[in-house]
């Protein structure tokens, strides 16, 4: 084995992190993780973290569970890895049938990629060719909303609404319209929750009547905007969105890379709206954390529209060299067996409903100016100034120090900005709720932490 100091001092000489200023780090060491179990993570000196944003958004079952680890070892001595372009195997198959047995009876088409970034643009793609397939090539303008998130790809970026990460690029970036943020704190239309009624949707109904015609699709993160600050907003916006969008025949495209696979509480966040949409974009979860893969999902009119004589032109020409890879999707099957063999998601009210109970206490902060929560995921806005709701400044860097003093807790915390946010594995249990909102009361209870306080 290769000494910690060894691999630290490698690791300043040859990394280059991502979303990290790699200065931070020059007179300290980046916290060197050796192996994982269950929701925590260990450090060569054998130190507990608990893992409280699932590595980025995609543990469920706790890490290494033991019956996906299985698969994708019996899966490895059998196939590695074969392109998917006019070859298959079983367990991409298999897991398309249960993906498509999983999602909304209209969606009836899995087409594999890799990442959640991928999984966007293939759906945008795919909207696009298919509108010049169907006679309306002018349809050919996209929609997204302001603090969205859907990678950080050219197209994705293009579609996102976080001017702190996509800022530098703006010149690459297409033209796209741009709906208000159903940003319910700071609710841009005034608006207080009794007299909601998703005004903050009258753009799109403006836009619709205008350029209808014109619009190919709109991407929403369903129920939550997550890396745009955990934003949590009414299914009925989605209900709302998606009967304009249907009555302008317009694509809607739900990007459920984050909220898959039981993170709010239910499989997918389109079941607490009803909604369908005409595609589904999945990753971080599909594989629950174990390797890489993602799946875009959509209806069979579409399929439809992309079927036909080679030389009539209307092959989807996309793919990615490790699209469907057999290993991932072994994992990706492994998982859905541990969804049924534990009643994942039959126990999950009794956690969701005892992390609330737990979370109350922090609202009384004078630095909390906001606590929400759906599902697995509580967050919290800081404020300056609680009465004014007061931001503080990206630059601030309010999440700094609350990182910092969650390590020495063992905890790994990683606020968006001022949002501070538990993101749990699915497999987290009672005694660990309370653990973990224990050490997370221990960091968010001391103003020492707390920028300006
Ligand atoms: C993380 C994320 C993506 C991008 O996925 P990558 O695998 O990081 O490319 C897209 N959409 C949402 C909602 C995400 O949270």
């Amino acid at each position: 084995m290769t000494s910690v100091p060894t691999l630290q001092d490698k690791d300043k000489r040859f990394l280059w992190h991502p979303y990290t200023q790699m200065q931070d780090y020059a007179q300290r060491d980046l916290l060197l993780i050796d192996r994982a179990e269950g929701i925590c993570l260990f450090d060569h000196q054998g130190k507990r973290y608990f893992d409280t944003v699932s590595s980025w958004w995609c543990i469920v079952h706790g890490h290494s569970h033991p019956t996906i680890t299985e698969k994708i070892r019996s899966q490895l001595t059998r196939l590695d890895q074969v392109l998917l372009a006019g070859t298959s195997h079983e367990p991409a198959i298999l897991l398309a049938e249960q993906l498509v047995g999983l999602a909304p009876p209209n969606l009836s088409r899995v087409f594999y990629s890799d990442n959640g970034s991928t999984a966007c643009e293939i759906a945008i793609k795919m909207s696009l060719q298919y509108w010049r397939q169907t006679g309306e090539p002018k349809r050919c303008q996209l929609v997204g909303i302001e603090r969205g998130y859907h990678g950080d790809t050219i197209g994705t970026m293009s579609l996102g609404g976080v001017p702190e990460f996509h800022g530098p690029f703006a010149p690459l970036l297409f033209h796209s319209h741009r709906l208000p943020s159903p940003y319910c704190y700071r609710c841009p239309v005034g608006q207080e929750q009794k007299t909601c009624d998703c005004q903050c949707l009258q753009p799109l109904a403006d836009l619709l009547v205008e350029q209808g015609s014109r619009i190919a699709a709109l991407i929403i993160e369903p129920l939550i905007q997550a890396a745009g600050g955990m934003i949590i907003y009414p299914a009925k916006y989605l209900q709302k969105a998606a009967a304009l969008t249907r009555e302008y025949g317009v694509h809607l495209i739900f990007d459920e890379v984050a909220t898959g696979f039981g993170r709010t509480g239910t499989m997918f966040a389109l079941e607490q709206a009803g909604v369908a949409p005409d595609f589904l974009c999945l990753s971080k979860g599909l594989t629950a954390g174990m390797l890489p893969m993602a799946a875009t999902l959509t209806s069979e009119d579409i399929f439809q529209a992309f079927y036909g004589e080679y030389a009539a032109g209307k092959t989807f020409f996309h793919g990615h060299t490790f699209s469907g890879n057999p290993l991932a999707a072994a994992a990706g099957l492994g998982s859905l067996q541990v969804f049924a063999q534990e009643q994942t998601m039959a126990g999950l009210p009794d956690k969701i409903s005892h992390l609330q109970a737990r979370m109350l206490r922090f609202a009384d902060l004078p630095w909390v100016g906001d606590l929400r929560q759906i599902g697995m995921i509580s967050a919290m806005e800081l404020v300056k100034d609680k009465q004014a709701k007061a931001p503080y400044d990206f630059h601030e860097r309010v999440g700094w120090p609350i990182y910092l003093a969650g390590l020495k807790q063992g905890l790994l915390l990683r606020p968006i900005g001022n949002v501070m946010y538990l993101w749990l594995p699915l497999s987290v249990t009672i005694a660990e709720i309370d653990e973990i909102t224990e050490r997370a009361w221990q960091v968010l209870s001391d103003p020492q932490n707390i920028a300006g306080f």
